[in-house]
């Protein structure tokens, strides 16, 4: 019988809701509990595939395609493992499921109402999102008190009405600020929540107290008067250096035994934390610092946001980092003042390692191609992604193929040399303005070279391993195997995912192969096409992109291989 754990947000946002949600499933998983968790976020947009990322974060892109808040990648971080789009739930989705059966005839006349239709689709997915599961941890986006989490919070009762309030849990995480003026920090608005959120019939069995400092026994007092629930159940959650310590801080606090206590459960293993606690250890007190450029467009829009429109090449490069017992520093560095006339691009010789990101449109894309043109002559490790794989290939088709003018369709479609091309299919999609949700999207396989670099990282990673093992699984699911061009599993063949419309030309691969510039795996649509997944300069110290986003699939005690290889090249130069 799976138990849920839902888990709401007081007083104000940007508390690290998702981080906490993600630790509590992992203390849970530690426990020796499958668990699962699901993301709801209660906007009319159907997915996050069309907001903006300088002002709602990543977009988190999953196995199966979809392109999601970046609290699911939180949560696949900390779970290691991979979660399905299902896991998130947008009010958008409820609505549109609901008004297409209706269309359909299929509530035989009813009238559809708010209730019981809307809080009975919620329920349905939330139920489906968790079969098969011991636990399933339910995080409602925004803050108590929001119009828009109501139906979340009616379904939530809903459901424990007919599961019974032995497998419901509640969580209140919320915030307890302290204001400079007093020093004193507040339980105010935190009551204030409780109070909303008991105006919905729902009472906290825990409450989470995120605050600059731990909370003192006057505060918990406080808060166990007004609630009414065993201090025990107040936990305290200071600010940390990183998120990889909440779990353990949480545990230091015994949170999972008391959840299960809750549940009227036993621990069915012995939580083991060893390797966790180290890499924690490790990013805490690094031997070693490595300073890194990410080069990219989104800079010009301030730079408030700018970390968590990157956030999972952030994590990727803590994860890699702490396996060598280092740390990162990231420079965020504006493609466009490379652009600049008479700009000095020597700034960049201060680096250990530059990367480019994803990205989207014309803007600063010259300053990307001179910063690879530097990378690759001056010998400074260089990762490229997504578009810094079409933007390598466009720099070497220039500059070393004599290719000149050589440009990705998307920014010139009357470059004399289309290196990098949108297919045709994507181009009809572009033409109908169909732009929700039908990019390349989720992962798809790719047939390394055994002689490329590439494929060392992710043998030597374990990753190569691991991939084989969930291609097999996912072959048996014939039509994620059909999706995600599965259908044979070679030898050397791994998963990344994807999201983005340009390829590779074809046309001028044969070119830029002659001309040094090495291909080192490649995907087989099942049209019999060939897609171009990663390439590599075997001379240089490291130079490597990949047409994937392979920070999707970073985990901190199981790092993502080109990310750990860069890490890697960056410490031996
Ligand atoms: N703009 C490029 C494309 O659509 C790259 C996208 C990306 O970097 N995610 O193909």
């Amino acid at each position: 019988m799976t138990k849920y754990i839902v888990v709401v947000g007081g007083v104000m946002s940007g508390v690290g809701k998702g981080v906490t949600t993600a630790s509590i499933g992992k203390i849970l998983q530690q426990y020796g509990f499958r668990v699962t968790a699901i993301k709801i976020d209660p906007y009319i947009n159907y997915d996050a595939g069309t907001l903006r990322p300088t002002e709602h974060g990543e977009v988190w892109v999953t196995d199966d395609g979809g392109e999601i808040d970046q609290d699911l990648g939180n949560y696949e971080r900390f779970f290691g493992i991979d979660m399905p789009k299902r896991n998130n739930i947008t009010t958008g989705q409820i609505y549109k499921t609901v008004i297409d059966r209706e269309r359909k005839g299929e509530f035989l006349g009813q009238t559809v109402q708010f209730i019981p239709h809307i809080p009975d689709e919620i329920k349905r997915r939330i139920r489906s999102a968790a079969n098969g599961h011991d636990f399933v941890v339910i995080e409602i986006g925004g803050t108590i008190g929001d119009f828009e989490n109501i139906p979340y919070l009616f379904a939530a009762k809903s459901l424990e009405r007919e599961l019974g309030e032995k497998d419901v849990i509640y969580m209140l995480i919320t915030y307890l600020p302290t204001p400079g003026h007093i020093e004193e920090m507040k339980t105010k608005p935190t009551q204030q929540a409780i109070r909303m959120l008991s105006e919905n019939g729902i009472f906290p069995d825990f409450i989470i107290c995120r605050a600059k400092r731990p909370l003192d026994n006057v505060r918990k007092k406080k808060i166990e008067t007004y609630v009414n629930i065993p201090r025990d159940h107040i936990i305290s959650e200071p600010d940390i250096d990183t998120i990889y310590q909440i779990p353990i801080d949480l545990e230091a606090d015994k949170l999972g035994l008391k959840i299960l206590r809750k549940f009227n459960m036993q621990p069915r293993k012995k939580p083991a934390w060893k390797r966790w606690k180290q890499l924690v250890e490790q990013i805490r007190h690094p031997k070693k610092t490595l300073k890194v450029a990410i080069v990219g467009k989104y800079v010009d829009i301030g730079d408030y946001s700018l970390a968590d429109s990157y956030i999972s090449i952030n994590h990727a490069l803590i994860h890699a980092s702490a396996s060598f017992g280092a740390s990162v520093e990231i420079n965020w560095v504006n493609s466009k003042e490379m652009e600049r006339k008479g700009h000095d691009l020597s700034s960049l010789k201060k680096y250990d390692g530059i990367i480019i990101p994803g990205g989207f449109g014309s803007s600063g894309v010259e300053g990307k191609i001179k910063t690879i043109n530097y990378a690759r002559v001056h010998s400074i490790p260089f990762l490229g992604l997504c578009y810094g794989l079409q933007l390598a290939v466009v720099e070497y088709a220039r500059n070393v193929c004599h290719l000149q003018n050589a440009n990705t369709t998307e920014v010139d479609p009357k470059t004399p040399y289309p290196v990098i091309d949108i297919l045709p299919a994507q181009r009809k999609l572009m033409e109908e303005s169909r732009y929700g949700g039908t990019m390349r999207l989720g992962a798809y396989s790719a047939i390394l070279n055994p002689d490329s670099r590439v494929f060392k990282l992710y043998k030597t990673t374990g990753r190569l391993k691991g991939d084989q093992e969930r291609l097999r699984w996912l072959r048996t699911k014939k039509n994620e195997a059909f999706r995600l061009g599965v259908l044979s599993t070679p030898k050397h063949a791994i998963l990344e995912r994807h999201r983005h419309r340009y390829e590779v030309n074809p046309e001028f691969i044969p070119a830029l192969e002659k001309n040094g510039l090495h291909f080192s795996g490649y995907h087989v649509r099942h049209d019999g096409t060939r897609l171009m997944e990663f390439i590599e300069l075997p001379r240089h110290p490291f130079f490597v992109a990949t047409q994937s986003h392979p920070e999707f699939k970073s985990r901190l005690e199981d790092p993502s291989p080109l990310f750990y290889g860069f890490v890697q090249a960056m410490i031996k130069k």
